[in-house]
């Protein structure tokens, strides 16, 4: 059931683990581990990693417009999160049809057209794994690992957005680069030992387009490559010392920033109907993740 409401039940879950503002000191909070999402606000726009995870600011701003359309939208991406998570951890399929008839229509398509061959020996939804990189911490939440230990790894991830990226944007994203990252170097103790590049997948699989799913294999190079791309991003976070950190030259994703009003950027949300290919493209993804839900208390 969707709930509606000023706030929704998402928004309640998050928002009362926001920090408090912290005065801008230029510095991250003492205890904080960086993820595929702060890594991601942070090549989107330098200004909204500081807004958002060094000056701890709420959103002072709307999304997109319509409100209640944008809330039930990422709301049915909680759910079925939710919805998938249970299924897993062994409730059974009957007991959790959705009425909203959006959210029955994912949950149909899971149950139709699940992710082919994934490994049977394990399946862990919403496992958290963290790791160090030079002297911070990396942190990487999965929505479904699914584990042959010892011989294959495959990392799920459940995409409610209405418009499917391209290949290309996502091999971009820093999803698709923290996330293999980060099992090879944590997760040896859920595969019975070391696990080889070469061993895992990453597999987005899209809600509304569950017989199109991404694969990404992964291998060495593209680890080595990886090690050596995060750790030069987080030391350049970590060098700002200016008072305001750079606004993105790309525009468009002010449209949908709920920091727009403090950057003088605009203070009407651009339209949801409007946040297409074009503007998932340009960065700005509307979908649930299980980083937004407390990775800025840490
Ligand atoms: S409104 Fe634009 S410049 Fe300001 S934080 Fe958001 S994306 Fe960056």
């Amino acid at each position: 059931m969707i709930e509606k409401g000023p706030f929704s039940h998402w928004q309640r879950v998050l928002r009362p683990r926001l920090p408090e503002p912290r005065p801008a000191m230029g510095r991250l909070p003492p205890v904080f581990q960086f993820s595929q999402q702060s890594l991601q606000d942070y090549v989107d726009c330098p200004r909204r990693f500081q807004l958002r995870y060094v000056e701890g600011q709420r959103w002072p701003a709307i999304q997109s417009e319509p409100v209640e359309e944008h809330e039930q939208f990422v709301q049915r991406g909680a759910e079925f999160h939710l919805l998938v998570r249970r299924h897993l951890l062994g409730v059974p399929a009957e007991a959790l049809t959705p009425s909203d008839p959006l959210l029955k229509s994912w949950w149909d398509n899971y149950l139709t057209y699940p992710p082919d061959d994934l490994p049977v020996a394990l399946r862990l939804p919403e496992v958290q794994l963290s790791t160090p990189l030079g002297d911070q911490r990396l942190l990487a939440r999965f929505d479904l690992l699914a584990l042959d230990p010892g011989e294959q790894a495959v990392i799920v991830d459940w995409k409610t957005t209405h418009f499917r990226p391209s290949r290309q944007t996502l091999a971009r994203r820093l999803q698709t680069h923290v996330y293999p990252f980060v099992l090879v170097e944590a997760g040896a103790h859920l595969f019975g030992g070391p696990i080889a590049p070469e061993q895992v997948t990453l597999i987005y699989w899209f809600a509304e387009r569950p017989v199109e799913p991404e694969v990404f294999p992964y291998d060495a190079a593209r680890h080595s490559e990886n090690r050596k791309f995060l750790a030069d991003l987080v030391a350049e976070v970590l060098a700002h010392t200016e008072e305001e950190w750079p606004l993105t030259d790309d525009e468009r994703q002010c449209r949908y920033c709920v920091y727009r009003s403090l950057c003088s950027r605009g203070v009407e949300a651009g339209p949801l109907e409007d946040a297409g290919p074009d503007v998932v493209e340009g960065g700005v993804e509307f979908d649930f993740d299980l980083d937004e839900v407390d990775e800025i208390a840490f």
